[in-house]
């Protein structure tokens, strides 16, 4: 099954279905300090709901599928879920994103149910700044999940690290060398303004640019080709087991090559991130609607794929401004951002 193209001729064959908007830790600048109104459980969405989706987007060309969340190994027998997913004929990759504390305890269960390999979030290896970051986690924890993951064969194993100017950029170095002996997918990824009061944004944003430089500063770097690499660009420093890729969805994004759509725990397909566009499929899952409106509900959202955001960061002597629409928005004394959909957190988004 060939994959659907949207309306700038992208083939769309990857799908990141949050299973719970739930989350056993509360990342500074992923949750705001007041916390998140959960979604009541009747809203989420079963695993039947969950599969006949699946099912129908499979249909039409998608062949990835990401399972994220909030956190998705807090939802009750994950494992059932990713055992259901690999049945359905026609998905080449299934893998999933995690903070990684529940990981010691299910990684083998989940590698036994099918799951390719893992993403782990991770933002600091200093035990006090770890728990201070995802306000009150254990690293330790992490680190178990880490070596669990890896003994069941979830691999290669990616690890995402945000970098936050005086927060923990001065880890971006020692997370790049852990590829010299460990064979990790170390990701550094550009924060994005998501809304969280707490941590002005653009003042802590680090651009790609100055990140790799930071990392170049401890060697020098080759690219190295991955096949479906997605967004990142990668690197190795010389005689390293892992690599090192790069992730800039704000200072060079790369809508042009997105191919994902995605789909939030309470049932709302959202075609591109930074947009507010969602389309409701509940309604119709729970309405008694055919599988072909299912699919005409997909391939809608997919046919409404803007071809990308609009936010644009310019420097302008020591300042960073935001561009939405060509408007400039000064940034640099409180960034103010109306966009609905930048005001929510990631871990309502899913991400
Ligand atoms: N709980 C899982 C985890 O921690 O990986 C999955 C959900 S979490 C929302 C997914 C990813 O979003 C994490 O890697 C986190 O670092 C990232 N994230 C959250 N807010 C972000 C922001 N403002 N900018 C960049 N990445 C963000």
């Amino acid at each position: 099954m060939s994959s659907l193209k949207d309306g700038f001729q992208r083939a769309i064959d990857y799908m990141r279905i949050s299973i719970t908007d739930r989350c056993n830790l509360r990342c500074i600048y992923c949750m705001p300090s007041e916390g998140i109104k959960p979604v009541e459980h009747k809203e989420i969405l079963s695993y039947e709901e969950l599969v006949r989706i699946l099912k129908i987007a499979v249909n039409i060309g998608v062949k990835k599928i990401r399972i994220t969340g909030g956190e998705p190994l807090m939802r009750r027998d994950v494992a059932h879920l990713i055992a259901l997913i690999k049945n359905i004929a026609g998905i080449k990759d299934l893998s999933l994103t995690t903070n990684g504390v529940l990981l010691e305890q299910y990684a083998e269960e989940l590698a036994k149910a099918g799951l390719s390999r893992v993403n782990v979030s991770l933002d600091s290896f200093k035990p006090d700044r770890y728990r201070e970051i995802t306000r009150g986690g254990d690293i330790d924890v992490v680190l178990n999940g880490l070596k669990a993951a890896e003994k069941a064969g979830l691999v290669p194993i990616k690890i995402n690290m945000v970098p936050i100017r005086g927060l923990n950029d001065d880890e971006i170095g020692e997370f790049a060398k852990i590829t010299l002996k460990a064979p990790y997918q170390v990701r550094f990824i550009e924060f994005m303004p998501f809304g969280i009061k707490d941590i002005k944004w653009p003042e802590k944003y680090i651009s790609v640019d100055e990140i790799k430089s930071i990392v170049e500063g401890l060697g020098p770097l080759t690219p190295v080709k991955i096949r479906k690499s997605g967004p990142a660009r990668y690197f190795r420093f010389d005689g390293a087991i892992g690599v090192i890729g790069f992730i800039s969805p704000l200072s060079n994004h790369f809508c042009g090559e997105c191919n994902r759509l995605r789909l939030t725990a309470d049932g709302k397909l959202r075609p591109c991130l930074f947009s507010e566009t969602e389309i409701d499929l509940k309604p119709a899952l729970r309405g008694g609607a055919p599988d072909d409106e299912i699919e005409r509900l997909i391939k809608l959202s997919i046919e409404v794929k803007p071809e990308g955001h609009n936010i644009r960061i310019q420097k302008d002597r020591n300042a960073l401004y935001v561009m939405r629409n060509g408007l400039k928005e000064n940034a640099h004394h409180g960034l103010r951002i109306t966009h609905h959909n930048l005001r929510r957190p990631m871990s309502k988004i899913g991400g």
